[in-house]
């Protein structure tokens, strides 16, 4: 594990960071800093912006935190795994329980399918947006995964690249040892997709298709059907473990 300040509140922002420069807080982060976490003038935090790493900076405000000056950087920019979470999106609060997860997970882009038996046609991208920050800001990596626009399942398969190996999650696929399925997939560095199906599942069809998709790897997560949050999660933690970073962190 990297060397951080696990207790000390990170923040979000859009600016740029550099020595001395001075940032506006919006009211939500005014009010985050200043109601929440009860904090004032000559108080401490870190920030980052997803481009210029960590830094600390302090808090200036008279009644209440309204600007940030920029101390000295803390940690160097990050870069997330090449790991995509490709979901069927789900209602509200299970949608944003998946993203946050997925994001500390470690997946670097959120791309929403839609399948046959998908019930959401539409997602709600600034609330996905706005989840990607919270997590990120929470599990103390520097970046934010992409959130990309939804698309119907078929073209984006059409649009993945070949190479990257695509891990489709499916109840129906034979209960084995997830871990050595996994390492047999071998990613070499050409970046992975996981993919998650709806709650009720992928159509025969779909089933059909995704199968005879290049470099796939069909994955069990046990004899039990999971919920499709659960599944993320589960599904997630074994690629890391198997492929990801949860083995080694070097570049
Ligand atoms: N077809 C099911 C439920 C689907 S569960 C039904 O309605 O009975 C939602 C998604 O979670 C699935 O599409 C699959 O991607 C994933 N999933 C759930 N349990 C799984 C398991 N045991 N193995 C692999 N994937 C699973």
């Amino acid at each position: 594990m990297p060397e951080f300040d696990f207790r000390a509140p990170r923040l979000f922002v859009d600016a740029s960071l550099a020595t001395g420069a001075t940032v506006t807080l919006e009211r939500d982060q005014s009010n985050y800093l200043g109601n929440v976490l009860r904090l004032a003038a000559g108080d401490n935090i870190l920030v980052f912006n997803g481009r210029d790493g960590e830094w600390k900076a302090a808090i200036s405000g008279r009644k209440r935190p309204d600007t940030l000056t920029i101390a000295s950087q803390t940690r160097p920019q990050d870069r997330l795994p090449d790991l995509a979470y490709v979901f069927a999106p789900l209602k509200h609060a299970r949608l944003d329980y998946m993203v946050q997860k997925a994001v500390e997970m470690g997946a670097s882009r959120l791309q929403p399918v839609l399948t046959r038996f998908t019930q959401v046609a539409r997602v709600n991208g600034e609330r996905m947006r706005a989840n990607v920050i919270e997590a990120a800001e929470q599990c103390g990596i520097l970046s934010l995964a992409e959130v990309a626009d939804p698309v119907p399942l078929a073209r984006y398969l059409e649009n993945r690249e070949e190479q990257r190996l695509l891990i489709v999650c499916d109840e129906a696929a034979e209960t084995a040892d997830p871990l050595q399925a996994l390492r047999k997939g071998r990613a070499d560095g050409r970046g992975i997709d996981v993919l998650v199906g709806p709650e009720g599942g992928f159509a025969e069809e779909e089933r059909k298709i995704l199968v005879h998709q290049p470099h796939v790897l069909r994955l069990s997560l046990g004899p039990r059907i999971l919920r499709a949050d659960t599944a993320a999660v589960a599904a997630l933690a074994l690629v890391q473990a198997a492929l990801g970073d949860w083995t080694d962190t070097r570049e």
